[in-house]
């Protein structure tokens, strides 16, 4: 095996690993397909109509775009029974934990993904207030939000992880789902949810969700895979943000805004986050994404220096990178 790089790590791995033989157990030999018990047609949560093309077919799912608003999403999906069984279940969750608490991990959230956002939200809301994060895992963005001035409170499902926030970061977090937390109406002036709308199998019910806790004028922000992204574009199935089981929606910047615009909300800052060029380019080498060759050519593909920068800013330009970051106002 070739050297790793980026932040395959051996926790990283074994989460994907688990991950990986976890979703074999659903797929009918007979078939190829998962199960047909398990799974339901469902609707475009945008159009709200079942009329989609097949794409491509990952570990027995379909991902298919709709033909009308271009969501690229899985169809059929497992039940929210299902689905409920195996969050409750599944071993992944210990792996993530110790992948979310490494430092490199850590560090690189935070210039990558919580500073940028944080910057936005305190130019849309200078006086700040009561944010609340939804999924939020061991806490880290709650950690930094209330560093930069926010008074922040946490939702998460899974207990282990809802624990650690409270033991090491001292955080207030309701291991519930939102709509069982008991919050008075318009209680926050931000919520947030950081890789938590791509799992849920009813975006429009949270949406309401989130519209009931939120002051009148309050924002939520998201942080999504990005359908429109270059490499997703690129690498389909091969990538490994593309998950039959865990991520039902790919948004895109405009399926985001109307998503958003049909629950009573407008989008006010939207920008993508990760150009994964170094990604890119290993995946035209004919290898994998995360791992550096273990076989050199000479006639071995790469993007000149000169063209690098100039790919960069075309894909920071057009959201073409790999998250999407959308914050958007509630109209009340
Ligand atoms: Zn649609």
């Amino acid at each position: 095996m070739g050297k790793v790089f980026g932040f395959m790590d051996k926790d990283r791995e074994a989460f994907l690993k688990i991950k990986h033989e976890e979703a074999q157990r659903f797929i009918d030999p007979k078939t190829g397909k998962i199960f047909a018990h398990m799974v339901e047609r469902i609707n475009c949560p945008v159009c709200d109509v079942d009329d989609s093309t097949l794409v491509f077919e990952k570990s027995g799912f379909d991902f298919v775009q709709c033909r009308s608003c271009g969501l690229l999403h899985v169809n059929p999906q497992l039940t929210g029974e299902v689905q409920d069984s195996i969050y409750k279940e599944s071993k992944t969750a210990e792996h993530w934990i110790k992948v979310q608490k490494k430092a490199h991990e850590q560090t690189w959230n935070i210039e990558k993904k919580y500073k940028p956002a944080l910057d936005e939200l305190a130019r849309l809301r200078p006086e700040k207030g009561y944010l609340l994060d939804v999924g939020c895992s061991i806490g880290q963005f709650l950690d930094l939000a209330r560093t930069d001035g926010w008074d922040v409170e946490g939702v998460e499902l899974n207990a282990d992880a809802a624990q650690v926030a409270r033991s090491e970061y001292g955080l207030t977090v309701q291991n519930k789902k939102l709509d069982e937390c008991g919050y008075a109406p318009e209680t926050f002036d931000v919520v947030t949810l950081w890789g938590v709308f791509e799992h849920l199998t009813d975006p429009n019910g949270i949406l309401a969700d989130i519209k009931k806790v939120l002051k009148k004028d309050g924002h939520v922000l998201f942080f999504v895979p990005n359908g429109h992204s270059l490499i997703i574009r690129m690498t389909r199935e091969l990538n490994s943000t593309v998950s039959g089981r865990a991520h039902l929606w790919y948004f895109t910047p405009a399926t985001m805004s109307k998503i958003l615009q049909n629950n009573g909300f407008k989008t006010d800052v939207e920008f993508s986050v990760l150009p994964q060029i170094h990604e890119i380019e290993h995946f035209l080498r004919y290898h994998t994404m995360y791992r550096e060759p273990d076989i050199l050519c000479e006639e071995e593909f790469s993007i000149p220096e000169s063209l690098r920068a100039g790919l960069e800013d075309y894909i920071d330009e057009n959201k073409l990178g790999y998250k999407l970051i959308t914050i958007a106002q509630n109209l009340g």
